[in-house]
């Protein structure tokens, strides 16, 4: 199906979803320092999840269907229009958490069994799941891969085991390299580790090393993130008591540009502020996110975009079970894009990736004095930051936006 341009000028291409987001929110334990919609169980309710999983795509393919009708044929068309047209085949599939490999290798099959009950996907279609390394066994794997998973994004976070415990992981150090040997053996060899940085000087856990011990494992791709203190997490109690003393702006901004100079000079792409790629291998569905065109999204929490207003679910799983299972609606909110907005998220989102912003002509000047600080480069007209720059991201795309009129970038 062509791109479809919708009513109003937008630079967000208006156009039917091909990305579907699922959350799964069980985790064993908490981790001490997340804050993120989850269940803790130490059975995982499967089958109750997956009755509940199947009514929401079905919801959710619904809204699709009035979503493309309405792009097609505009308002009137509910006036004449006696079929369908048929969905878009997905073109990628994300599972995330939570902790989607608790769900075991049938569990993972049952909710694919769900997503093509409702859509096709398409020939080359990218399938994710976050696992823990605990998960991982060749049984499971064996399923996943039968199911369509092709893409496995693993939560290693550290190497060094006291930080590992220190984190309330449920794994060892050891147990990331023997994970990542049997998604090898078993034919998942797109895969995606995540780790931490900024951790607390008192842990004594070297950043290099951790990052050195994930080159050795030959993933294709490496997600980073700072660790940040969220209250209400155990983390955040440990702040509040003068537990922790992490190693501020000057020891985060050195982890960061020490994870750039390790990776790009193993082959890497810096391709996002914290994401990193081997050529071929960025993340297909995040970058769908980065682009700024539609996914449609289902399970407790989860977010979806149709191009021109972003809605999201109900947080609790029990509350959303509730729902569903009486047949009720669990969007919880929705927010309809202003052009400001619209404007904000098309610069932040430019910003974040190497795929850059196109500058106005009376941007150039500003642009030129980042550009003299190191902090982006300006081919043609097209800005892209360099990592100094993405030190500094939120304030250098929110001085942005202060200086875009919507009329201005209405070209
Ligand atoms: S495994 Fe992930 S989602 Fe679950 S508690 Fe830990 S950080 Fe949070």
């Amino acid at each position: 199906m062509p791109l479809v341009l919708g009513p109003q000028s937008s630079h967000i291409p208006r156009m039917p979803a091909r990305h579907l987001y699922i959350h799964v929110p069980f985790c064993a334990r908490r981790c001490s320092y997340c804050d993120f919609s989850i269940a803790v169980r130490s059975v995982t309710p499967i089958d109750e999840y997956l009755k509940a999983l199947r009514t929401e795509l079905a919801q959710v393919a619904s809204r699709d269907d009035a979503h493309r009708t309405q792009l097609l044929f505009g308002d009137r068309s509910a006036r004449w229009l006696t079929g369908k047209p048929a969905r878009d085949a997905l073109e990628t599939v994300y599972l995330g958490g939570g902790t989607p490999s608790r769900l075991g290798g049938a569990g993972i099959a049952s909710v694919l069994d769900a997503v093509r009950d409702q859509w096709q996907l398409t020939r080359g279609v990218e399938i994710t799941i976050e696992a823990n390394p605990d998960d991982i066994n060749d049984i499971a794997v064996a399923k996943w891969i039968a199911a369509g998973v092709n893409r496995v994004s693993l939560g290693a976070q550290s190497f060094d085991d006291a930080a590992l415990e220190w984190m309330h992981r449920t794994h060892d150090s050891a147990q990331i390299g023997r994970a990542v040997t049997i998604l090898k053996r078993g034919g998942i060899d797109n895969i995606s580790l995540d780790l931490i940085f900024s951790l607390p000087d008192h842990l004594g856990r070297s950043w290099r090393d951790d990052l050195m011990r994930a080159i050795e494992l030959k993933p294709t791709h490496l997600s980073l993130y700072g660790l940040t203190v969220e209250p209400m997490t155990p983390l955040g109690h440990w702040a509040d008591r003068g537990q922790i003393v992490q190693g501020g702006d000057e020891g985060y901004e050195e982890e960061f540009l020490a994870a750039h100079e390790l990776l790009a000079g193993a082959g890497f792409d810096h391709y996002e502020v914290s994401n990193f790629g081997l050529p071929g291998k960025h993340s297909r569905h995040n970058s769908a996110y980065w682009t700024g065109v539609p996914y449609l999204a289902a399970g407790p929490s989860a977010h979806s975009f149709d191009g021109a207003v972003r809605r999201w679910n109900v947080l609790a799983y029990a509350e959303w079970i509730r729902r569903l299972d009486k047949g009720d609606p669990v969007l919880e909110g929705e927010e309809t894009l202003t052009e400001e907005n619209r404007i904000a998220e098309e610069i932040y989102l430019g910003l974040r990736t190497t795929r850059g912003l196109d500058l106005l002509p009376e941007e150039l000047s500003r642009a030129q004095v980042w550009e003299s600080a190191g902090w982006a480069t300006i081919n043609q007209n097209l800005l892209q930051l360099t990592p100094l720059g993405w030190l500094r991201l939120d304030s250098l795309a929110a001085d942005l936006a202060a200086r875009r009129e919507p009329s201005s970038a209405d070209v």
